[in-house]
């Protein structure tokens, strides 16, 4: 196929007068979308439940996004069964011909980009410069994994021994059950099931119970392109229902699940034990984080601040990748930490609608009285410094940036709180620093802003983390530029975007002939 060398889909600039108004009217379209009802889809079936999940605005929590259809196991068994059967025709198409499907996906995102910033606007309460960064990311994968498809298609080169030929190459797997969290509602979940269909899998679908709207609209956008049905079932549902069923099933092959350590753990947990099914399943979990930003004393401090700012604080901290420590060097403690806070109290939260708006809610109620929980723990262990305010839930579950002064072990900077909240904590060297960095169960993304050329060497390999970024934000990694995925327990390090990535869904093969 000839197909322009990949390149990552551009942003787009709301200060502008002309896309700030394609904006508003991508919002007024999406508002008059409101409040619909979505069925699953299994094959060809569109069907409705007796129980529905009710999505709503996380601004505005009386505004209803939209109803889905809640899956249940029986319904989750419809979906394996069609899975099952339609493997067997879609595991023998060529790579070519899922690629183009993935890249007319990716078309249509392209053209309906402001209205999906719309939805994710309304649905996740991202401002839209997070949410075109988001949507750009799903565009992103489906070009870059079909590419890499095309890359794989015919396996990889090994030696051959004389008069013999020996292939190396790769075959589907099976069922894939792809199971995604709220926080980038079209980007994982699109990354996730595409990775899965473009190598040859079909997919159960199951989208997280806060954002089942957007999935409902990105099953929508995979049928225009041309997906055949049964494909891909959309099987919105909760997790706690028939999650267990979905993983244990013995027709299920692997599963790709995004989302929290204990949702992982507990899916790994159940994935492995034996149920009938000839195979061992894979699992590739992506999961929390707690991620560090280590500022050394020769650092660049006015850059530092800023990116501690604005890698904490991004959707409202809710990104796996998002900086809820800071660990600075005592030399510098005080001038980064001023710098910080003057930043932090400048942002301005409120509607993610309204122009000017750095960020908005937290994602649901549970998520509201976790973090209002961590806030409590949190002035309990260490020093409020800023922030610390909630409003009242219903009229929008908004927590203000906050940031605490704590100790290293205190509990606000060893779990994983995912909302506006940075824990400061001073180190007395840049080697403390690092261990301290280091020193939670997670290893997902870390910082370091430092001028010292044997400091970021040490860092280099010390830091424990799976993606490691010296002198900038520690966040929104790239397709094919910053392959993603964590250490310890923040999961598989399945390396999201890159080129590792692909293979971990196929079955790489060996045949031999001699002639
Ligand atoms: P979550 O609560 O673990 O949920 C993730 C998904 O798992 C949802 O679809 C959820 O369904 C489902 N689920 C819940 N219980 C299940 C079960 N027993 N079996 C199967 N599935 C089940 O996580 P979240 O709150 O949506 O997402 C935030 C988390 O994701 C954070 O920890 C963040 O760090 C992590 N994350 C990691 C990465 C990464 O690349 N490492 C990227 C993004 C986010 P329901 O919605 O119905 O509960």
């Amino acid at each position: 196929m000839g197909l322009l060398p990949y390149k990552n889909e551009p942003y787009l600039d709301f200060t502008d007068e002309e896309v700030r108004r394609g904006l508003d009217d991508a919002f007024k379209q999406v508002e008059g979308d409101l409040g619909k009802s979505y069925p699953l889809r299994i094959g060809e079936s569109r069907i409705d439940t007796d129980g529905e999940i009710v999505s709503v605005n996380p601004s505005k929590p009386s505004q209803v996004i939209g109803r889905t259809a809640s899956a249940t196991e029986r319904e989750a068994d419809m979906a394996l069964s069609t899975a099952t059967k339609t493997f067997e025709g879609w595991s023998r198409t060529t790579a070519e011909y899922r690629a183009r499907i993935m890249l007319r996906a990716a078309g249509i995102m392209r053209r309906r980009k402001l209205e999906l910033i719309g939805w994710e606007v309304y649905e996740s309460g991202k401002v839209p410069s997070e949410a075109v960064a988001h949507v750009a990311e799903a565009i992103d994968f489906l070009e870059y994994y079909s590419r890499e498809m095309l890359r794989l298609k015919d396996g990889v080169p090994v030696y051959s021994l004389p008069g013999e030929e020996s292939r190396y190459f790769y075959q589907p797997m099976g069922v894939g059950v792809v199971i995604a969290p709220w926080n980038f509602p079209l980007a994982i979940l699109t990354g996730m099931s595409s990775a899965a269909m473009v190598t040859g899998n079909t997919v159960v679908l199951k989208p997280s119970e806060s954002t089942s709207v957007i999935a409902a609209i990105y099953a929508d956008i995979m049928a225009e392109a041309g997906l055949p049905e049964g494909v891909m079932s959309y099987l919105p549902g909760y997790g706690s229902e028939m999650g267990d069923y979905l993983v244990s099933d013995p027709r299920t092959r692997f599963v790709s699940f995004t989302g929290s350590m204990n949702t992982g753990l507990r899916i790994n947990e159940l994935a492995a034990k034996p149920n009938g099914q000839p195979w061992i399943k894979k699992v590739l979990a992506e999961m929390g984080g707690k991620d560090a930003m280590v500022v050394d004393d020769d650092a660049d401090l006015d850059s530092a601040a800023r990116d501690i700012v604005l890698s904490a604080y991004g959707y409202g901290g809710q990104k796996c990748s998002a900086a809820s420590r800071a660990i600075l060097h005592e030399k510098v403690y005080d001038t980064v930490l001023e710098k910080v806070v003057e930043q932090t109290n400048n942002l301005n939260q409120g509607q993610p609608t309204e122009p000017g708006i750095d960020l908005g809610p937290v994602i649901n109620h549970d998520q509201f009285e976790k973090v209002s929980g961590y806030l409590e723990t949190g002035k309990g262990e260490g020093e409020l410094i800023t922030g610390g305010d909630t409003t009242d839930p219903e009229s929008g579950y908004f927590v203000s940036p906050t940031i605490l002064g704590v100790n290293p072990r205190a509990t606000v900077a060893q779990e994983e709180i995912f909302g506006p909240v940075l824990s400061v904590i001073k180190a007395n060297s840049f080697e403390n620093a690092l261990e301290i960095a280091n020193d939670t169960p997670y290893g997902l993304t870390g910082g370091v802003y430092s001028r010292n050329r044997e400091h970021l060497e040490i860092a280099r390999h010390e830091y424990q983390a799976g993606n490691v970024y010296f002198n900038r934000t520690i966040t929104g990694s790239l397709v094919g530029v910053q392959p993603f995925g964590g250490f310890g327990m923040s999961g598989t390090d399945s390396k999201a975007g890159g080129p590792d990535y692909l293979p971990q869904h196929m079955l790489p093969r060996t045949v031999v002939e001699r002639f």
